[in-house]
């Protein structure tokens, strides 16, 4: 029998596991990588050369949350406090029918910018949903929140487990479940009483699921922690709520409450003070670094370099579409890496290291680098092509710095998953966003938000 064989040709392969190779090819069958090497003349069933390009793994946003994506624009306050207390008026205005069209957008902006994995962190659940009828590989934690006295931690976690199983379920229906896996997040410190977040983390640990939780966010998050104080303490005595603060900051909270570990994903660290990045780094947790929601929300800018010398595994996730305005992860890239060059005065992390972040680096601290993140025989076909033909790449003899420095989402020609092609040049071939667009439109207008 013939193989399903595609050949994609650019004048750049970037391995990321290897040194560039210019004017290279990669040959995809059976939707598995079977060759990377120089041009050859060979022909397959099928032959994609993209000429002023560079073929690359697909890109890891490792931190997102779908869902929100229909609500961009409508939560334009500041600091961190309002704008959190207005994106929970949003939610509680919209319909649940809102969050499977809105999470479908936000992965067809993914998938235009080349990302291949989404990390997401659902209320609703409907993220798991899209990743799956997109065809994206992804991690999709579900969120747990919990801080008034009812319900119970029990009844809590009845009501996870719940979730979860109804999650397995529909991936099964989708045959989604060997790209799209599991975990739980338990939102926040102020979302989630301190008993809850322990019982959380033991059923995590029991049922093997990875964590995610938003940590050492905002000021405001850490005055709560450390004394009491501040906008979300205020709140708390409004609504009667007795929150024990733990008179320590968020993520010692976190170490000393027996939170962390190897399977933690700490988002966003921005307050991290150098004694709790030692804890990080000694549980083997990762930080997932959203750089433009912290500078939005005005919450800072998280220690990446002293991170990264201690070893911490550091993603980089767009956050929500609320937060960070858009879901193009080279924005992301590129206000990173300028960030932590002039708040950190080094050239480190180099170009070099940052595509790595959003490559294999990315791959690796979600456990899926022996199937993806790098364009290697064996490794499963998530492959995009960067157009380079515009004025900005010009004169850029370094890939990395080319892409940091100029990529941006409409400069993706083509993504693929598992050799199954979501997107070329400008066409999508799992999802219609013209037509989401306007089903979310009119759910929104609905309830008089549109
Ligand atoms: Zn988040």
């Amino acid at each position: 029998m013939e193989r399903d064989t595609v050949i994609l040709r650019a004048k750049w392969v970037l391995p990321i596991s290897h040194d560039p190779i210019a004017d290279g090819e990669v040959v995809v069958e059976d939707g598995q990588i079977a060759e990377v090497r120089p041009r050859s003349g060979a022909s397959g069933s099928e032959v994609l050369d993209f000429g002023d390009a560079i073929l690359m793994p697909g890109l890891v946003n490792g931190h997102c949350h779908l869902e929100y994506t229909a609500l961009r624009g409508l939560d334009d306050r500041t600091p961190f406090f309002d704008w959190i207390r207005r994106l929970v008026e949003l939610k509680a205005q919209c319909p649940a029918e809102l969050w499977l069209p809105s999470s479908l957008l936000g992965a067809a902006e993914q998938i235009a910018s080349g990302v291949t994995f989404v990390s997401d962190n659902t209320d609703s659940g409907a993220s798991a949903e899209a990743l799956a009828r997109a065809g994206l590989r992804g991690r999709v934690y579900q969120e747990v929140f919990g801080i008034e006295p009812e319900p119970d931690d029990a009844t809590i976690l009845q009501t996870l487990k719940a979730k979860l199983d109804a999650l397995r379920a529909m991936l099964a229906r989708y045959e989604a479940t060997e790209r799209i896996t599991l975990g739980v997040a338990p939102h926040a410190i102020y979302t989630v009483r301190d008993s809850l977040m322990r019982a959380v983390r033991r059923y995590a640990s029991e049922q093997r699921l990875p964590l995610s939780l938003h940590a050492a966010e905002s000021s405001e998050e850490v005055a709560l922690a450390r004394s009491g104080s501040g906008s979300f303490a205020e709140m708390f005595t409004q609504r009667k709520i007795n929150y024990l603060h733990p008179r320590t900051p968020p993520i010692e909270y976190l170490h000393n409450a027996g939170v962390l570990a190897s399977d933690v994903q700490v988002v966003h660290a921005t307050r991290a003070e150098p004694r709790e990045l030692e804890m990080l780094a000694r549980a083997g947790a990762s930080v997932a670094h959203c750089p433009r929601s912290n500078a939005r929300l005005l919450t800072g800018i998280a220690p990446v370099y002293a991170m990264r010398r201690l070893g911490i595994p550091v993603v980089l996730g767009t956050d929500s579409a609320v937060s960070a305005g858009s879901l193009d992860i080279w924005e992301e890239l590129r206000f990173a890496a300028l960030a932590q060059r002039a708040t950190s005065y080094a050239a480190q992390p180099s170009w070099r290291d940052w595509v790595g972040l959003l490559t294999l680096e990315g791959a690796r601290v979600f456990g899926v680098d022996a199937q993806v993140g790098s364009l290697e025989v064996g490794k499963r076909a998530d492959i995009i092509a960067v157009r380079t033909h515009r004025l900005a790449f010009m004169s850029m003899p370094d890939p990395y710095a080319a892409l940091t420095l100029a990529a941006r989402g409409e400069d993706v020609a083509l993504t693929m998953v598992d050799g199954r092609v979501l997107y070329r040049d400008g066409a999508f071939t799992t999802l219609a966003p013209d037509a989401l667009r306007a089903e979310t439109l009119r759910i929104l207008q609905g309830v008089g938000l549109g």
